[in-house]
């Protein structure tokens, strides 16, 4: 019989997936770029990884002590993924977020047996209802433990010792740029380095390319706002590790939601917006190289999350018009216009 003991088994070995159609580069001709498809682990985004590892080392350090309490200000992928693994270990979850969160988002926490607080965000953030204050109250409650993905070494380190290794073997060491989005930083920061690592025992060498939304400190920013989810900052987090990045493409959210459409209509790859940010630099980048004549370039792109969760946003077309952007009607429109 083959089954495993529990969906945990099943985190990480995600696919690497060749882009075709929407690289628009002709037929054969250009680098190879390869989508690591992090929807397909079991809690549906890349964070599962960083869950599981950040809750294996409290337990070793005794952090986080059985029947524990997990307390942490997040509400998406890492909820998730923290959730899915603390049900398994018999663990609770407490997860804090702003009432700006959608009720969907919400739900899902819930769903997977978490306990969801709101706060609200018309609070100064020293108010005690805060989204700060709560979280650190809860935090210090006994029993109680929170990760803190954005300090959390052993964030970047699950992707040292799992993304990397496994975008090395699968590439046969054959990859030469690695493209990815940064929220905290810990996939770029854990999959940069050991790539470089790699390379250069090998020999070789591995450009570390970031995709950032244009306004976020990554690409030189203040924070203003964007609207793609999960990725760029206001503020540098400890793990992101700033000497990692070989090169920041800078790509608009209007570009970021038409690439997300593509890659779902063309690629059949149902993803997030911060995947078709990053999969929309992988793009230019794979120009820049057939421009140069570096056609035997491999470039691996990591595709976080999946494109359920925004069916109401990027794939909606009345929300796309709210913010000024195309919708795919608009687009047909506009060519039919102009024929
Ligand atoms: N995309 C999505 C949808 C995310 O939730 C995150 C994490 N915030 C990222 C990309 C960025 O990953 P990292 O935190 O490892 O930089």
């Amino acid at each position: 019989m083959q089954y495993v003991n529990s969906l945990l088994e099943l985190i990480g070995n995600t696919p690497l997936v060749k882009l075709g159609r929407t690289l628009d580069l002709p037929d054969g001709d250009g680098p190879l770029v390869l989508a690591k498809v992090e929807y397909l682990n079991p809690g549906g985004s890349v964070k599962d990884r960083i869950a599981s590892r950040m809750i294996d080392a409290a337990e070793e350090s005794g952090a986080l002590q059985p029947g524990g309490t997990i307390v942490e200000p997040t509400s998406g992928n890492t909820g998730v993924g923290l959730a899915m693994v603390a049900q398994q270990r018999g663990y609770q979850c407490v997860f804090v977020c702003p009432d700006k969160v959608s009720e969907d988002k919400r739900n899902v926490l819930r769903a997977y047996g978490a306990e969801v607080v709101v706060c609200p965000t018309a609070v100064d953030p020293d108010h005690p209802d805060s989204y700060y204050s709560v979280s650190d109250r809860l935090s210090k409650q006994p029993g109680a433990w929170k990760p803190d993905q954005y300090s959390n070494p052993h964030n970047p380190r699950s992707h040292y010792e799992t993304t990397g290794p496994e975008i090395w073997a699968q590439t046969e060491g054959r990859i030469t740029h690695f493209v990815t989005g940064m929220g905290t930083g810990g996939t770029i920061s854990g999959v940069g380095r050991y790539l470089k690592e790699q390379a250069a025992l090998a020999g070789t060498d591995v450009q570390v390319v970031g995709a950032d939304p244009a306004g976020s400190v990554y690409s030189g920013g203040t924070g203003r706002p964007y609207l793609v989810e999960g990725v760029g900052e206001d503020f540098w987090p400890d793990t992101y590790d700033r000497g990692v990045a070989d090169r920041v493409i800078e790509v608009s959210d209007g570009d970021s939601f038409a690439f997300t459409r593509r890659l779902a209509r063309e690629e059949a790859m149902l993803v997030g917006g911060s995947a078709g940010m990053a999969a929309y630099a992988a793009r230019q980048l794979a120009h820049e190289l057939h421009v140069a004549g570096q056609d035997d370039a491999v470039i691996v792109v990591l595709l976080p999350d999946s494109g359920r969760g925004y069916l109401t946003k990027i794939f909606n077309d009345d929300w796309l018009s709210t913010y000024g952007f195309p919708t795919d009607s608009t687009a047909e429109h506009t060519q039919t216009v102009g024929e």
